[in-house]
């Protein structure tokens, strides 16, 4: 996988339409693209036919849920787990914005094999770790 590929994950789903309050299907992207994160929906409504593009939103967390259990889990690997966990660190609490304590169990968890999420969100953490000198790969288990 190159560094400037897009790597994409979606959930289709439904919401009340904010016009008539009948059911819209709606199509949520969550994508890795120029080295950030996007989430963007997309949505029409059955009745009214009103559409709507939601772009560039935090991803909410039961959408966040969805998509994990639609795609699956994505691990983070670090081949060499005498990986300098320092690295590991600086890199999740400027990625993940994480305090020193909650980055030490991050990294805990990264060095073990044990850390997933989505796929562009694991995918973007292994560009950051491999551009920041630690072999890191984004894997399905
Ligand atoms: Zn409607």
């Amino acid at each position: 996988m190159s560094a400037e590929e897009p790597v994409v994950e979606s959930v289709r789903y439904s919401a009340p339409c904010v016009d008539c309050g009948a059911r819209m299907e709606c199509w949520g992207v969550h994508v890795l693209t120029g080295g950030s994160l996007r989430w963007d929906v997309e949505s029409v409504c059955s009745a009214c036919g009103q559409t709507t593009a939601d772009c560039g939103q935090p991803l909410p967390a039961p959408l966040r849920d969805r998509l994990l259990a639609d795609n699956g889990p994505t691990t983070l690997h670090v081949p060499d787990p005498s990986a300098a966990r320092v690295t590991v660190m600086r890199v999740l609490r400027a990625e993940l914005g994480l305090g020193l304590t909650e980055a030490k169990t991050v990294a805990g968890q990264v060095l073990e094999g044990t850390y997933s999420g989505t796929l562009p969100e694991v995918e973007s953490l292994a560009r950051k770790l491999r551009g920041a000198g630690v072999d890191a790969l984004a894997a399905r288990p």
